[in-house]
């Protein structure tokens, strides 16, 4: 293993041809520049609610190059192609910001269809859900804040522990692990407290259901060893996701607006030692905790590697596994993969209008400002002159 195993683009960008590797240059120069992505996520709106025909554009740029498709059969060229170099698949249906109670049931019978759909395929051991995803988020916040539920309210919430309950139970039937995100930390201790009630029930014998761990959230260490330790006393595994955070911001803003302590830790680098102690501790504790490590930082990635070693751990420990989102860090993925390590990379799908969120959400972490451009550019460009393309 050496620190170079990450620069290797001929492997990063195996699958990409040489007008995919352009547009990938293109679209990343563009989102480079902040104030470029400020204008075009707002003119983006304003288009999409007025009805401009703008989605053919937003398909040919933006979209295809992080998002599969528009539904999950258009997804299976790109979860094939990455099967064959040893990449799993984790389809994701991205749709956001629903309110109704039709859109949470459709929401949860396309990821009832997803689970059977990945039953008989190899390529895909995993689903992913948003709480908010089956649930309004203000019924979230409103049990996070301790709030009195209104009858309508509490109905509400009965469906979406019904909903839940409903996807955590086939995943166990179809032996298909689950991976729950995490969102804004005014609504997530309700989500958490109802994840590990499935947890509880559904992860007597194997890890099925999995939380996620925000780790640029400074109370997240204690989180997770209180976890651990209820999980021990009660007899079942654990799993967890663990990601930095993709809502900083947000959370900042309002703690400052409403005044109360911000749940994000002072800096970068504390968010990275938050971020290796958590692995570090799963790791420590594979026979109870299983890991995904949702990360494009290499940093964490080498470490992990290391910590792996170290311990005399196979490189495809089943309990330990590495995930990037389609369209970023391809340099980590495929590299990990060819040495045998498991990776599953997130594939986002989902009618244009509705994955918007999540299009703004990874234009705004690759501007210059946030800084992972500059190592997605310089691969590129990399890449390019190795190719001898101009
Ligand atoms: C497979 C996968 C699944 C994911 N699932 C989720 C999810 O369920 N929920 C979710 O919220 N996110 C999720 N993310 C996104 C993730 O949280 C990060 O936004 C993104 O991956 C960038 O972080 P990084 O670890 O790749 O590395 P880096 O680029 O090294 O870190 C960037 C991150 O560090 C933190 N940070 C940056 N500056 C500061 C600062 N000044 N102070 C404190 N912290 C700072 C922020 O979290 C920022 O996003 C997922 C990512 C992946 C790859």
């Amino acid at each position: 293993m050496t620190n170079s195993l990450f620069d290797n683009t001929k492997t990063a960008f195996k699958l990409k041809s040489d007008s995919e590797l352009e547009r990938a240059y293109f679209l990343f120069k563009m989102i480079s520049i902040e104030p470029l992505v400020k204008i075009g996520t707002a003119a983006t709106k304003l288009a999409l609610n007025l009805h401009l025909p703008v989605e053919g554009l937003i398909r040919s740029t933006v979209f295809d190059h992080f998002c599969g498709g528009v539904s999950e059969k258009d997804c299976m060229n790109v979860v094939e192609d990455l099967y064959k170099v040893g990449v799993y698949s984790v389809l994701d249906y991205s749709v956001e910001g629903k309110e109704e109670e039709t859109q949470f049931d459709a929401t949860m019978d396309k990821i009832i269809e997803l689970i059977e759909f990945s039953d008989d395929k190899k390529s895909m051991p995993f689903s992913v859900f948003k709480p908010t995803g089956l649930g309004r988020f203000k019924i979230w916040q409103k049990l996070t804040e301790n709030e009195k539920l209104t009858e309508d309210e509490k109905e509400q919430w009965q469906r979406i522990q019904k909903r839940y309950d409903l996807i955590c139970r086939l995943a166990k039937k179809k032996n298909i692990t689950l991976l729950i995100d995490g969102e804004e930390s005014w609504m997530q201790d309700s989500a958490d407290d109802l994840c590990q009630q499935m947890m509880e029930k559904y992860n007597k014998e194997e890890p099925i259901v999995f939380n996620t761990l925000q780790c640029y959230r400074w109370d997240r260490l204690d989180y997770l060893k209180e976890q651990h330790r209820i999980a021990k006393e009660k007899g079942y595994k654990l799993g967890f996701k663990v990601v930095r955070g993709a809502y900083m911001e947000k959370e900042n803003d309002r703690a400052e607006k409403k005044g109360y302590e911000t749940p994000i830790c002072e800096s970068k680098k504390a968010t990275d030692d938050n971020y290796n102690k958590v692995v570090t501790y799963i790791l420590d504790n594979l026979d109870d905790i299983t890991l995904f490590l949702g990360t494009h930082n290499e940093a964490s990635t080498y470490l992990t590697m290391k910590i792996m070693q170290q311990k005399g751990l196979e490189k495809n420990d089943s309990r330990i596994w590495f995930g990037q989102l389609y369209g970023m860090s391809d340099n980590i993925s495929f590299n990990l993969a060819q040495e045998g390590y498991n990776v599953g990379k997130y594939i986002p799908f989902g009618p244009v209008k509705d994955v918007m969120p999540y299009l703004i959400r990874r234009a705004e972490e690759n501007t210059s400002v946030a800084g992972q451009t500059s190592r997605e550019l310089t691969l590129i460009k990399k890449e390019k002159k190795r190719r001898k393309l101009k």
